[in-house]
């Protein structure tokens, strides 16, 4: 069975879902939706991704001699699922455009939890989010922590966490955000959002992060003091990311690795498209254990982390697969993801 997925907003996020979905054989591309007739709408043309706009919106796209094949409700008609991917707080409004039309939603994490009946990491809460009529793939930087706090969980229990994000001041793309040459308090007030983001999915974590924004575009990097149920060594925690999926570990002393200017360039070395780096990276040197009390640096590419997850999303919502592990290994072997080390 192939689940018919329209994407809405065809940006940063959208566009490299669109992609993932054509690359899954339980999955049809039924077109992708756009406002604007810019770049990215002729890149949906150019792969041969059915075009729908807002039915006000077709002239502006054939004036500008782009073929639209109909409007956004057309393609609403003819899918089973949306994944919305429209700047923040957008999809919110067109939730009762999708409920009109009956497809499944799958949103991202600028939208307000409460937009969808769950928010969802697939190593935290696969099973729980089979079936639902919508779910809210969170962020990038909340994804990386869920990532590595689940995996964590699992195999030696976590008991609160610590958290300080460094966040890329715009994406490569953007050239009217920053900060440009400052490094800005955001938010200056504490504990910033991002703790209660990860509350959403795991409401029981005692966690508290502190964030800043700093001029670079490529990535993000965390800094992680992480309370672990009982004492564990170097070693241990090393053995658990190292089998963890979507988790790789970068060496500064083996590899020479030790910025996220050198995770941009091996992702680009390997021929990655649009040097994306969807596993979460976490510096091997970095790693310290102090009885139960654990640290690290972790790197999050935030342009492309979210993009498998929103691929077991909408498995989860179509029920097309119960067991999260299958759902994870069919996904990262179709988008070529690593687990163990970077070389
Ligand atoms: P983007 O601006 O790159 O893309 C948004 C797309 O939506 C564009 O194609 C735009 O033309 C279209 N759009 C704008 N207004 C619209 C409207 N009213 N109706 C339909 N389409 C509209 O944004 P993005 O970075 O891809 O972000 C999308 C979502 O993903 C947001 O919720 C964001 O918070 C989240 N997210 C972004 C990142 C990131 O780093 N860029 C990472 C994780 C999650």
């Amino acid at each position: 069975m192939r689940v018919r997925v329209a994407i809405n907003g065809f940006g940063t996020i959208g566009k490299r879902v669109a992609d993932a979905v054509a690359l899954q054989d339980d999955m049809e591309l039924v077109g992708v939706s756009k406002t604007r007739p810019n770049h990215e709408a002729l890149l949906a043309v150019r792969k041969g991704y059915p075009l729908y706009v807002p039915e006000d919106r077709v002239e502006a796209f054939e004036a500008a001699g782009i073929k639209v094949a109909g409007t956004l409700e057309d393609m609403l008609g003819q899918a089973e699922v949306v994944v919305d991917a429209t700047p923040g707080g957008i999809g919110a409004k067109y939730k009762p455009l999708y409920e009109r039309h009956g497809v499944k939603q799958v949103f991202q994490g600028g939208e307000k939890a409460h937009v969808a009946e769950l928010s969802f990491n697939t190593m935290c809460n696969y099973e729980d989010a089979l079936g639902r009529r919508s779910l809210r793939v969170v962020s990038c930087n909340t994804t990386g922590l869920l990532r590595i706090i689940c995996s964590l969980h699992r195999a030696l229990g976590v008991k609160a966490v610590r958290a300080i994000i460094v966040r890329r001041g715009a994406d490569p793309k953007e050239n009217k955000r920053g900060p440009i040459n400052s490094i800005v308090l955001n938010p200056p007030k504490l504990p910033s959002h991002h703790g209660e983001d990860v509350k959403t999915v795991l409401p029981w974590l005692d966690i508290m992060t502190a964030a800043v924004a700093v001029p670079t575009t490529l990535m993000h990097v965390h800094f992680l003091n992480i309370r672990l149920s009982k004492p564990a060594s170097k070693e241990q925690i090393l053995s658990v990311l190292e089998e963890a999926p979507r988790i790789v570990l970068a060496s500064s002393s083996k590899a020479g690795i030790q910025s996220t200017a050198e995770l941009v360039e091996y992702a680009r070395d390997l021929g990655r498209p649009r040097y994306d780096l969807p596993e979460l990276v976490v510096w091997e040197d970095s790693v310290t254990v102090s009885g139960n009390e654990l640290m690290l640096f972790q790197a999050v590419h935030q342009e492309s982390i979210v993009v498998p997850e929103n691929i077991d999303a909408i498995r989860a919502v179509a029920k097309l697969e119960s067991d999260p592990s299958k759902t994870i290994e069919k996904t990262d072997k179709t988008l070529g993801l690593k687990r163990g080390w970077l070389n």
